[in-house]
């Protein structure tokens, strides 16, 4: 069984404070120190997962082709800074139009990636920045950290660093 990091994107990853909905390469700002985080959770033997919101899908702001084209590149980015992301899932509805079950707090998309991935879940946790990423992640059993948005999540993460 392999342990890993549910990584939200969206304040986590990828820096929302001037684009809310980020589907295009030129909107794409990493937050501080990601590179150098992710690099480390991986040396301590995690696994890479993003589990991330895009309810501007159903909202018709952009597509689900734009969001695999931007994904594409978000792991090409992390490929090149020695990080790799096994896979990235995520919800395109939003609960203003349609009821589903993948949207978070439903822990639906992180349950999916620890079947599929054989996950320990004991020794696993979500890194959000929002509450449904805490809920989500307590749904699925497994641990949440709560860090602040678009901050360098460094201080938040040390419990989980050798
Ligand atoms: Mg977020
Ligand atoms: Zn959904």
């Amino acid at each position: 069984m392999c342990k890993a990091i549910f990584l939200d994107r969206d304040g986590v990853l990828i820096d929302n404070q001037q684009y809310y909905y980020v589907w295009k390469s030129d909107q794409m700002k990493f937050v501080d120190g990601v590179f150098e985080n992710l690099q480390l959770l991986q040396e301590n033997g995690f696994l890479l997962f993003i589990v991330s919101n895009q309810g501007g899908i159903s909202r018709g702001l952009y597509s689900k082709e734009d969001i695999l084209k931007l994904h594409d590149e978000l792991i090409q980015t992390f490929r090149k800074n020695k990080i790799t992301i096994t896979d990235i899932l995520f919800c395109p509805h939003h609960s203003d139009n349609e009821k589903c079950l993948c949207r978070k707090p439903e822990p639906l998309m992180v349950e999916k990636l620890i079947a599929r991935y054989n996950i320990d879940k004991a020794e696993s946790a979500m890194i959000g920045d929002n509450e449904s990423d805490m809920i989500a992640a307590s749904g699925a059993g497994i641990s949440g950290i709560k860090i602040e948005a678009n901050q360098n999540m460094l201080p938040f993460i040390s419990k989980l660093l050798q």
